[in-house]
C-alpha cells in the first residue's frame, strides 16, 4: 500500500513530525496506533472500497483530452478525473477514510477546521452518512467571506463554529480545533483535510488518497501500454498531489511535479508557493517548508483559488523537493484562469481553480515534448463552485471571456 515512507515518529527526512503541546501527543500516538491497525484490515479496507465506490463514485476516469493535446501539439495530455467525486473534488477520498476510522475507534463526534470551507463541506456530508455529530471550526472572517460553504455544512446537519480571536481566520480555526479536541479525545475524533499536521495525519492522508495514483497507474498502463512521462498536481497542502506521486513514485522515469500558486506576484503576500519560495520552518504542529513574515510567524498568503493559500505543504513533499525526486513549480493567477478558459472551452470540462494551476504547467510543457509522450494532470476538482467567482471577475473588466474556438 505504500511508497515512500516515514519513520515511526512521522519523519519524512528531516520533515513532519510531531511539534504540539504535550497533552496531544498520546492522542495523536493512539491514533497512529489505530491507523496501523486498521489500514491492513481486510474488513476496514473492504468498507473503505464500499462507499469509494458507491457513495463517491470511484474509480474516476482517466480522460484523454484528445482536442487540447492536438491543439497544443505536443504531448497527449489526459486528466485524473477526481472532478467527478461526490462533492466535486478528491478530498471525500480522505474524509471517508478517517470517519471510517473513527467509528472503529469508537468515537462519537467528529470536528474539523477549514479554511475555504471544502474540507468543512465534505466532513460534514461524511459525518451525514456515518451518523456522526460534527462541528467545524472557521475563522470569523472565513465564516463571513465563504457564506454559502457555511450554509451547506448547515444543511448537511453540522455545527459550525466561528473562531472570534486573533486574526479570526485559519490560524485560529486551527488553535480551537486543537483545544476541543484535547478536552474530549476520549469521544473526539480530528478530521484533518489535507497531508499536513503532526503524524499521523500527513502519513494517514496520503494513503488514503493514495487510491488516486494506484487508479491512475493501472489506467494509463491499459490505454497506453505504458508509464505516463510526467505526473502533475497543484500543491496546497499537498493531498491531491501525493496521492497521485504515490502511484509513481517508485517509477523513475516518470517526472512528478508539483504546482504552486504564485498569485498576483513573487513578493510577500502576494502568493502562496511554500515550497519554491519558503525555508523550512515549523507550524501547525509540522516541520516543512513555509513562507514566513519578518517575526518568523506564518505568512499573509494570497491565491485566486482559496483551496491553495496555505503557507506551508506536506512534510513528504519536502522531503521529495529535496531528494530531487519531484520538482516544484509555479503558476500565476492569469495563467491558471487561462487554463480553465482552455480546458473549458475545448474539451467541456470546467475545472476548479486549483486544479487550473495544473493543467496551466501541462500547457507551457506539452508542446515540447513529442507528440508519443504522455502527461497525466491531477484535475483535483471541478470548477461549479468558481463560477461566481469568475463570473464577478469577469464583470468587473478583471478579464475578458475568450473564445478560443473560432
Ligand atoms: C482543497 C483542494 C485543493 C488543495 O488541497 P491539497 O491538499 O493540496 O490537495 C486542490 N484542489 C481542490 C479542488 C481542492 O478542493
Amino acid at each position: 500500500m505504500t511508497t515512500t515512507t516515514c519513520d515511526a515518529r512521522g519523519f519524512f527526512g528531516e520533515y513532519g513530525g510531531q511539534y504540539v503541546p504535550e497533552p496531544i501527543i498520546p492522542i495523536l500516538n493512539t491514533l497512529a496506533e489505530a491507523f496501523e491497525k486498521y489500514r491492513n484490515d481486510p474488513d476496514f479496507i473492504e468498507e473503505l472500497h464500499y462507499y469509494l465506490s458507491n457513495y463517491s463514485g470511484r474509480e474516476t476516469p482517466l480522460y484523454h483530452c484528445a482536442n487540447l493535446s492536438e491543439k497544443m501539439g505536443g504531448a497527449k495530455i489526459y486528466l485524473k478525473r477526481e472532478d467527478l467525486n461526490h462533492l466535486g473534488a478528491h478530498k471525500v477520498n480522505n474524509t471517508i477514510g478517517q470517519i471510517l476510522l473513527a467509528k472503529r475507534m469508537g468515537k462519537k463526534k467528529i470536528i474539523a477546521e477549514t479554511g475555504a470551507g471544502q474540507h468543512g463541506v465534505a466532513t460534514a456530508a461524511t459525518a451525514a452518512l456515518m451518523g456522526m455529530e460534527c462541528t467545524i471550526h472557521m475563522g470569523a472572517v472565513d465564516v463571513e467571506r465563504q457564506k454559502l460553504n457555511v450554509f451547506r455544512m448547515q444543511m448537511l446537519g453540522a455545527n459550525v463554529v466561528p473562531a472570534e480571536s486573533g486574526q479570526r481566520t485559519l490560524k485560529e480555526a486551527v488553535d480551537e480545533a486543537l483545544d476541543a479536541w484535547v478536552k474530549d479525545a476520549e469521544n473526539t475524533f480530528y478530521l484533518l483535510g489535507s497531508a499536513v499536521g503532526p503524524h499521523p495525519y500527513p502519513f494517514m492522508v496520503r494513503e488514503f488518497q493514495s487510491v488516486v495514483g494506484r487508479e491512475a497507474r493501472k489506467q494509463v498502463l491499459k490505454a497506453e501500454g505504458k508509464l505516463p512521462d510526467c505526473c502533475i498536481a497543484c500543491v496546497g497542502g499537498g493531498s491531491n498531489a501525493i496521492g497521485i506521486f504515490s502511484g509513481f513514485v517508485e517509477d523513475e522515469g516518470v517526472k512528478l511535479v508539483g504546482v504552486e500558486p504564485s498569485g498576483r506576484g513573487l513578493e510577500y503576500g502576494e502568493h502562496a508557493a511554500s515550497i519554491c519560495l519558503g525555508e523550512p520552518g515549523v507550524m501547525h504542529g509540522f516541520n516543512s517548508y513555509m513562507l514566513k513574515d519578518e517575526a518568523g510567524e506564518p505568512a499573509e498568503v494570497y491565491s485566486i483559488s482559496a483551496g491553495l493559500d496555505y503557507p506551508s505543504v506536506g512534510p513528504e513533499h519536502a522531503h521529495l523537493k529535496d531528494l530531487g525526486r519531484a520538482e516544484y513549480v509555479h503558476a500565476s493567477d492569469k495563467e491558471a484562469v487561462d487554463a480553465f478558459f482552455e480546458l473549458s472551452q475545448m474539451e467541456g470540462i470546467i475545472p476548479a481553480l486549483e486544479s487550473s494551476h495544473a493543467l496551466a504547467h501541462a500547457l507551457r510543457i506539452a508542446p515540447n515534448m513529442e507528440k508519443d509522450q504522455i502527461i497525466i494532470v491531477n484535475l483535483s476538482g471541478r470548477g461549479d463552485k468558481d463560477v461566481a467567482q469568475i463570473e464577478r471577475m469577469v464583470s468587473e473588466g478583471c478579464f475578458e471571456l475568450p473564445h478560443l474556438r473560432k
